[in-house]
């Protein structure tokens, strides 16, 4: 008998794993279908000997404490502060927008101060801010969302930025000064050892056992369990009942060059030429030395395993008639990107699975009593009270809290 029967080993998994069995003394059955565990996160070798993510690139970065604290416990860090450049105009320019990429791309010597004043002068008034259009021209003008968001957005939704939510484009910010960091978050930092060894980590413990290559459906009605986490799209979980929640997929396209580098930062962004939008070369993000290299190629696509919830008004209609569903499913608690149907980084669905385990954690306390931090499991912990039982202390089992 589980207590827990844990679909997806991805970061909402795998993190819930760990707190149930760890904390809890929880029984727990991590379900995942692909052959290994880690989720989008995961990284391998590849043929040459270089660490890369098979799901494109991952890049640490948070402002909790406490969510770096807990993931400290199963890694080491590297730090790194990711840099982007765009290919615009024949040049490559720093993205986000900054001081230099102004001042290069229109031949300008301007200061912060006067850039300013420049974005004041080319933005365009908006009434109300709808659309990831707006978010942009209202911001630094219509040149500007030309040369870096149109043809971006266009590649990677298929859909001109007038037809999507604001929250896209807004994600990215503007800069008057010459901070070209791509994330400007208190902790930036990359796993020492990979992703995946991190999560290796985190699911070696007793109580935890770990089922590859196994679609939750075809094992689910053999397994005993008491409760079910559910990291897997939430659509598929109610078999498409109010349709299918739509998502935007990625194709990557991995290459070794024979070069100990390629390009001057981890990542350069298309947003008017090629199929592609970006490409990254992991050693940068990963700083492991080898005479040779590999980078990555981003080709969006219509189908293909789901990365991106599309954020349009009526998608996010149907995610709420299925979040309807998910309240009134007992025993079963909805976690992730996927059963959530919303785009989290890293650290968002790593503070969401302790935010779920505190509530299922707290919940059970008041139901069962307290639990002592690494207690074994009921049943070991029986067999331990049965053994002593058994040496004459003249108590029943029943009897031994
Ligand atoms: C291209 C790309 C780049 C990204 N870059 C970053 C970044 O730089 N920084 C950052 O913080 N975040 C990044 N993210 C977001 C990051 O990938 C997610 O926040 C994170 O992976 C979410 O973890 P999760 O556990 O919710 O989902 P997932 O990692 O998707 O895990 C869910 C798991 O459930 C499994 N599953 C689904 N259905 C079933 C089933 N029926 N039976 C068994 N198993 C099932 C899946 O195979 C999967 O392994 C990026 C995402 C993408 C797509």
């Amino acid at each position: 008998m589980f207590d827990y029967l844990v679909v997806g080993a991805g970061f909402a998994g795998s993190v819930l794993a760990e707190r149930l069995a760890s904390q809890d003394g929880a029984k727990v059955l991590v379900v995942e279908k692909r052959p290994h565990i880690a989720g989008n996160a995961y990284d391998h070798y590849d043929d040459a000997g270089i660490l890369v993510h098979k799901y494109g690139p991952h890049i640490f970065h948070c402002n909790s404490p406490e969510i770096f604290a807990y993931l400290s416990r199963f890694t080491e860090w590297r730090p790194y502060q990711h840099r982007v450049l765009a290919s615009v105009d024949g040049q490559l320019v720093p993205i986000p927008i900054n001081l230099d990429t102004v001042n290069c791309l229109y031949g300008l010597n301007l200061t912060s101060f006067q850039l300013e004043d420049f974005f004041a002068s080319v933005a365009e008034r908006r009434e109300r801010i709808e659309t990831s259009e707006d978010v942009v021209v209202s911001k630094v003008g219509r040149d500007l969302y030309n040369k870096f968001f149109r043809g971006y957005t266009r590649k990677q939704w298929g859909l001109d930025p007038s037809e999507l939510d604001a929250q896209v484009t807004a994600r990215i910010p503007t800069r008057t000064n010459r901070d070209d960091r791509y994330f400007t978050d208190r902790f930036q930092s990359m796993p020492l050892h990979g992703y995946t060894r991190m999560f290796e980590r985190m699911l070696d413990h007793p109580n935890i056992k770990v089922m590859l290559n196994t679609d939750y459906r075809e094992v689910e009605p053999f397994i005993p369990y008491r409760e079910m986490i559910y990291t897997g799209p939430i659509d598929a979980y109610f078999d498409y009942r109010h349709g299918k929640l739509p998502y935007r997929s990625l194709e990557f396209a991995f290459e070794t060059i024979d070069t100990p580098n390629y390009q001057p930062v981890g990542t350069v962004n298309y947003p008017n030429d090629y199929d592609y939008t970006r490409i990254t070369e992991f050693k940068h993000l990963t700083g492991q030395e080898h005479p040779k290299t590999t980078i990555v190629y981003e080709y969006p696509r219509a189908e293909g395993d789901p990365y991106y919830p599309v954020p349009r008004a009526e998608n996010t209609e149907r995610y709420k008639r299925y979040q309807a569903l998910a309240e009134v499913t007992p025993n079963v608690h909805f976690v992730g990107r996927l059963a959530t149907y919303k785009y989290y980084n890293m650290d968002q669905v790593v503070a969401q699975a302790l935010t779920i385990f505190e509530r299922i954690s707290t919940s059970r306390r008041l139901l069962t009593g307290p639990v002592s931090r690494n207690s074994p499991p009921a049943e070991v912990a029986a067999t331990v009270t049965g053994a002593i039982s058994s040496n004459g202390n003249g108590k029943s089992d029943a009897t031994v809290p």
